[in-house]
């Protein structure tokens, strides 16, 4: 791991959730604890959120503490990682527009992690142009900290792509080799990649509302599991895996101890499906299964978090010295950009 640096971030637009969780926030502990990085950054991007959220400020500004929340009690470290805002790193706004020249407008509205979050929105046919834009924003948040390893859910495959392409240009317009290329970090297990919502659509996300928060309530999580809509069968017909949420949410989160502390009739996950499509298993039962799985994942983080919760000052203090240490950073490589580019008259 030594000579990379990890940068990764999320919108505050409410609290995190299970698909957070599978899909970038266990990479990032996990790259955290295997250590040897020279630098670990998490965004918390103000600044894009509100490019669908102009006229909501209040949610976002509401979140910031909370996804920080969130971050601590998956247990990011604040000793071993740089957490900021956004909005307070100033070179990021410029090194955007900076890049925005790179970019045909034609290339930004074919980015296909775009198009479906457009047609998601309540935008009419309004899209704020920093909305389109935020693509090449998020070019600037990577590049300016030089970061080369970004650990996301698969739907930042096209952002990753888009960035790319920016330092490509820039490296071969300037011919110097300011800005680094970078790569995700994806999650192994397939079904964690983009886990879908609770009410069956594709994805989980904030915006639709179809979550399971990471600190939700025990009794919350029950009626969420239980309002999983399932395929209509006979109690004891074959049961059919294909888009089933209940055993996509089983393949992201149980392993083999979750059989032994729950449901010690199978051994695992393989066993479980195959008597499922044979018959005889309701899909109450794989429900109850679900939320003591999800249960037993998310019990200690919403501990954590409450024990956490309380210490607004702490929260600030984190993330102010964060910001301050990232904004050192991103200013130096804003002033080597500058100066490929021969834009640094008065140095
Ligand atoms: P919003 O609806 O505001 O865009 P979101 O739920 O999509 O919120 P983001 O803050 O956009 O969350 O995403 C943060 C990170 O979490 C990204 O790396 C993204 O790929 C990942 N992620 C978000 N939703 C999922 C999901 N359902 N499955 C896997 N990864 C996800
Ligand atoms: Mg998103």
């Amino acid at each position: 791991m030594k000579g990379n640096i990890i940068l990764t971030g999320d919108r505050p637009t409410g609290r995190l959730h299970i698909g957070h969780y599978v899909g970038s926030l266990k990479e990032r502990v996990r790259m955290q604890n295997e250590g040897g990085y020279d630098a670990f950054y998490v965004m918390i991007a103000d600044a894009q959120a509100l490019t669908d959220n102009a006229e909501n400020p209040e949610k976002i500004r509401n979140s910031v503490t909370e996804v920080l929340l969130d971050y601590l009690a998956v247990g990011l470290d604040p000793e071993r990682v740089t957490f900021f805002v956004q909005s307070g790193v100033t070179a990021l706004p410029e090194l955007t527009a900076y890049y925005m020249n790179f970019v045909p407008y034609s290339r930004v509205v074919r980015n296909p992690t775009v198009k479906s979050e457009i047609a998601t929105k309540d935008f009419g046919r309004s899209v704020p142009i920093g909305f389109i834009n935020y693509p090449i924003s998020q070019a600037a948040d990577i590049t300016a900290f030089k970061a080369n390893l970004i650990p996301v859910g698969e739907d930042q495959e096209p952002m990753l792509e888009q960035t790319r392409e920016i330092v490509r240009a820039f490296n071969r317009i300037y011919k110097k080799n300011v800005l680094v290329e970078c790569e995700a970090v994806l999650p192994k297990n397939k079904a964690s990649l983009r886990l879908p919502g609770t009410d069956g659509n594709e994805k989980m996300s904030k915006s639709i509302g179809n979550c399971i928060y990471l600190a939700d309530d025990a009794a919350t999580i029950k009626k969420k599991v239980n309002s999983i809509v399932t395929f209509p069968r006979e109690i004891n017909a074959p049961g059919i895996l294909e888009n089933n949420v209940l055993f996509i949410y089983l393949d992201a989160f149980c392993d083999d101890e979750s059989f032994v502390k729950f449901y010690p009739e199978f051994e695992n996950l393989d066993e479980l499906k195959k008597a499922y499509t044979a018959g005889g298993i309701g899909d109450g039962r794989i429900k109850q299964f679900l939320n003591d799985v999800i249960n037993d994942v998310l019990t200690p983080i919403r501990e954590r978090r409450e024990a956490l919760a309380g210490d607004v000052d702490k929260l600030m203090d984190i993330l102010s010295k964060g910001t301050k240490k990232a904004n050192e950073v991103a200013n130096a490589t804003l002033a080597e950009v500058k100066d490929a580019m021969g834009i640094n008259y008065f140095k």
